[in-house]
């Protein structure tokens, strides 16, 4: 067989979960810079962090300001 099509399954399920994970928690204070590694920018001071996302979910202090900025 070349075409398996149980193989896109899997991928578009990666993706759905994905889209979920980046929906914005805190517009305010968070942009998202990039929706795949992730990574977000503070909008108020500029600053730059990596939230961690190894068990496929993000903590709700990963869209606080590591500055500590308040909207
Ligand atoms: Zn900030």
């Amino acid at each position: 067989m070349d075409h398996n099509p149980i193989i896109d399954y899997p991928i578009k399920f990666e993706l759905i979960e994905v889209r979920k994970l980046m929906e914005n928690r805190n517009p305010e204070v968070v942009e998202i810079i990039d929706e795949e590694k992730p990574i977000f920018k503070c909008k108020l001071c500029g600053t730059i962090w990596e939230p961690e996302t190894g068990s496929g979910k993000l903590r709700y202090s990963y869209w606080q300001c590591p500055e500590g900025c308040k909207p």
